[in-house]
């Protein structure tokens, strides 16, 4: 069994075929040639790093025409250094003279910073693709700025869209930006079903997220009481920035990734399964009415997913080591334990909640897993604090950016108010 009732009889037909983002990609004529500029957002991230190889690994074809960080400046100066972007952007004006000190003689790109900073270098002109991997709700405006320029955007920071997924949507009309998954499992979906194959989501019974389960799959419930902060970010699978490994711990990910996937495909949630796979191979699967099921399978490397999104619609050629599928052996599947890991249940829950369920979720998870991280609160404080949020929160409208944002912070307010009342770890 799944998280879904999936089996049961197929959906009444509520699939509006203009609501997912990428359910009309303009073909390859339309879209810019090679080399391709690019835009790297979060680029000293994990996400940033590993499209840097890809750029290191086919120069013919990508070239790095801005980059941004935020805290990591001795990064930023030497990928910047070895990379050559015209324009750079950190978070503040005292991090833009440090970081200008730091680079090599006769290089001096134009330095930026602060949220204008982003949303300048995510709009340039002098780009083709921006990737956006800024971790967090920091990365919405400039996604945003992105959208409205009518940018390709290799999307990676999934909160853009459970925060703001229908502002995007419109921008994306307005502008003709196109936004391609690079979250692995929703791209595996766009690489399993294809362009054709976007276009017949209506046939697709279910979407199936796949989930490795994270480092706590096996561990019996008592255990989770007791789970450090060493012990969350150790992921088994996937080597990915603290704050998305906690959301892998706690399922939390996976719920943030069922919104995002029916805010790109255009299907509600109960059409979007979740079983977890613990090898992390297959990828994600599409489940036809009659029975078919299309997966992608790979192995769990992030480059994969950039490549495909960067190079978008010819595959880049990567050094990764094929899968042995004989050495696997087997490909295992099990339910999500709901009870243990509640906070899969509770994304799905904020989405019945209205467009500030989702953004309301996300701020409290966000500074829940701050507080954690920081040993303000223990792990089991995160579901809690995300369920106190959506409880605390009365139904407001939410359709504009400063409504956003302004439930996003009065969210961590309240959550961290909240927080004090919770045992510190020892
Ligand atoms: P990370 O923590 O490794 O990197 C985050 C990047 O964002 C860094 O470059 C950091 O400097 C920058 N940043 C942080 N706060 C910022 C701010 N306030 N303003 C501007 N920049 C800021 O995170 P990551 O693992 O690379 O994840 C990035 C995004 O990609 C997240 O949204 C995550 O959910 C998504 N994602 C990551 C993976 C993965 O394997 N790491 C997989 C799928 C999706
Ligand atoms: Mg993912």
């Amino acid at each position: 069994m799944t998280d879904t009732a999936a089996h049961a009889t197929p959906p009444a037909p509520e699939y509006d075929p203009g609501a997912g983002y990428i359910s009309s990609l303009p073909g390859e004529d339309a879209l810019p040639g090679f080399p391709r500029r690019l835009c790297l957002l979060g680029g000293t991230g994990s996400i940033g790093k590993s499209a840097l190889r890809v750029v290191e690994e086919h120069p013919e074809r990508f070239a790095v025409a801005a980059l941004a960080g935020a805290a990591n400046l001795a990064l930023l100066a030497e990928q910047a250094a070895r990379f050559r972007p015209a324009r750079l952007c950190v978070l503040d004006a005292s991090g833009a003279d440090a970081l200008a000190g730091m680079l090599p003689a006769g290089y001096s790109p134009d330095i930026v910073h602060g949220p204008e900073g982003y949303a300048s270098l995510a709009s340039d002109a002098d780009s083709d693709v921006v990737l956006s991997a800024i971790v967090g709700a920091a990365g919405l405006v400039p996604t945003l700025a992105a959208v409205r320029a009518g940018k390709i955007v290799a999307l990676a920071n999934k909160e853009s869209l459970v925060l703001a997924g229908d502002l995007i949507r419109q921008a994306c009309r307005e502008s003709g930006a196109v936004i391609l998954p690079v979250d692995s499992e929703h791209n595996a979906l766009f690489q399993a079903l294809g362009g054709p194959g976007l276009r017949e989501l209506p046939h697709v019974a279910t979407l199936v997220l796949t989930a490795s389960g994270g480092p706590f799959r096996d561990k019996p419930a008592a255990f989770l009481q007791t789970v450090t902060r060493e012990q969350a970010l150790d992921h088994p699978n996937w080597s990915m920035g603290p704050k998305i490994s906690v959301d892998s711990s706690t399922l939390m990910n996976k719920g943030l990734e069922v919104i995002e996937a029916c805010r790109l495909f255009g299907l509600p949630p109960g059409r979007v399964e979740v079983v977890v796979h613990p090898q992390s191979i297959v990828h994600s699967l599409a489940r036809y009415h009659d029975g078919s099921l299309l997966a992608h399978l790979g192995p769990p490397d992030m480059r994969l997913a950039i490549a495909y999104c960067l190079g978008y619609p010819r595959r880049t050629p990567l050094d990764l080591p094929p899968v042995d599928l004989v050495a696997l052996g087997a490909l295992t599947f099990e339910a999500p334990r709901h009870d243990d890991f509640p906070c899969l249940s509770l994304a799905r829950h904020s989405l019945s909640l209205g467009a500030w369920g989702p953004v309301a979720l996300n701020a409290a998870n966000e500074t829940a897993v701050e507080l954690f991280l920081t040993g303000q609160v223990a792990f089991l404080d995160i579901p809690r604090l995300v369920e106190f949020a959506l409880n605390a929160q009365a139904g407001v409208y939410a359709d504009d950016l400063d409504a956003i944002l302004e439930i996003d912070r009065t969210t961590r307010k309240r959550v961290r108010e909240r927080a004090i009342g919770c045992a510190p770890r020892g």
